[in-house]
């Protein structure tokens, strides 16, 4: 499916930057046009891939190109005032070949936090096509203020999107690792796991396994209703002997077929698989038990896909997670070494980390005004005399 996709903020535009990068390297054609919007002029010129007309540094005359300090109240405030430069950026987007947006950003910081939903509120109401919003949260080591930040940005960016995809910082974390590497590969985490699966509603219909195939719609429509959506995802190896750079057993099928397969090997691969991505670590992770829709999405080579496997997939999401509308499709990449299998879960509604954020929140909320309120006690003990002998000056 094709995605006008806006990068918010820092780790917007960084996350936006990768897409780009995978689209190249897949050919995979899913970002139609990429907007990187910033209040930071060095965080907007340290992006390789968005083109630089397409990145918009926004709040000028008020921080300066320095950013907000992970003000979110003033990354809201400057997005709306300085909504149209956004929106000049945004016409350049021929619109009428997107099936939706997708506006990403890190909901613990400033810009991103709180400039997104005010974005998403403003496209909504200008046009047709679905806004989607990919929020990630922040890691539980960043401290009280990025989570305060995150739990409020999450409950209005839900309100103001078609449905909130949600990569949680916290869970894929890696210990000992500098913070900038840890992006780096989390980021990579990040955009395979969507890639694949708004690449799947990219395929053009015909071919082996045409009646099969993921269409944009079916991801629409799973993603339609609303609410908070996670993605599993789990992958395998395989001898694929197809593809450009096919083995000595592709002379004999003339090079452009998989090695032929036991079609029970097929399916019993894609059913761990379908298995291993849903009860593994999700983006966001929650009990499947519940969520409103499905999508199963089988990638690879077509000769290491089919139709059991997928029916087998599809019925086993049911059971788990009490859902009667689970989809799924193939993703037919031919020259792929891997088989794998992505799990978008829409409409996830128990989520442990999404309650533990808030509580946390509201304890940082409590401490910040409890130590305002001592600070300018403690402040005025400390510049008046104690038996106020001393006059000011004016
Ligand atoms: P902003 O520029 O004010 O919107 O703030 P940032 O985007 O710099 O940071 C917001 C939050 O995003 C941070 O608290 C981190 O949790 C997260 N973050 C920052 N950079 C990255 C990144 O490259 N990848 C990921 N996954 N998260 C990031």
């Amino acid at each position: 499916m094709k995605l006008a996709m806006i990068g918010f903020g820092q780790a917007g535009g960084k996350v936006l930057d990768k897409f780009l990068e995978y689209d190249e390297k897949h050919g995979s054609n899913i970002v139609r046009a990429a907007v990187a919007v910033n209040t930071a002029k060095a965080d907007l010129m340290g992006l390789d891939h968005v083109p630089e007309e397409n990145r918009v540094l926004i709040g000028q005359s008020r921080v300066k190109g320095h950013g907000v300090g992970a003000d979110n109240e003033l990354g809201a405030e400057i997005a709306e005032e300085d909504i149209d430069e956004v929106q000049g950026a945004i016409d350049s987007i021929p619109v009428h070949e997107v099936d939706a947006f997708l506006v990403i950003a890190g909901l613990g910081g400033g810009t991103g936090s709180g400039g997104a939903p005010v974005l998403a509120k403003h496209i909504k109401r200008i046009y047709t096509e679905p806004v989607y919003g990919l929020g990630i949260l922040p890691g539980g080591d960043e401290g009280g203020i990025y989570t305060l930040n995150a739990a409020r940005s999450f409950q209005t960016f839900v309100r103001e999107v078609d449905n909130l995809l949600v990569f949680d910082n916290d869970a894929w974390r890696k210990t000992g690792e500098s913070v900038q590497g840890g992006y780096d590969e989390i980021n990579d985490e990040i955009v395979k796991r969507f890639g694949v699966l708004f690449g799947a509603g990219e395929v053009e219909q015909g071919g082996e396994v045409a009646e099969s195939v993921v269409d944009s719609s079916e991801i629409i429509n799973t993603l339609a209703g609303g609410g908070v959506s996670t993605v599993g995802y789990a992958s395998e190896t395989v001898e694929n002997s197809g593809g450009s750079g096919g083995g000595l057993l592709s002379k004999f099928t003339g090079g452009s077929k998989s090695q032929p397969e036991d079609s029970a090997n097929t399916t019993n691969r894609i059913t761990s698989l379908v298995r291993k991505a849903a009860l593994g670590r999700l983006t966001l992770p929650c009990e499947i038990d519940g969520a409103e829709r499905a999508l199963l999405v089988t990638a690879g080579p077509p000769a290491f896909l089919n139709r059991k496997g997928i029916e087998r997939g599809r019925k086993w999401l049911e059971e788990q997670t009490g859902s009667m509308e689970v989809r799924g499709g193939d993703y037919p990449v031919p020259n792929s070494g891997n088989v794998a299998a992505v799990v978008l879960l829409a409409g996830v509604t128990n989520v442990p980390r999404i309650k533990e954020l808030q509580q946390v929140a509201i304890e940082a909320q409590e401490n910040i005004d409890e130590i305002r309120d001592e600070s300018e006690e403690n402040l005025q003990n400390l510049v008046e005399d104690d038996d106020d002998e001393l006059e000011s000056l004016f």
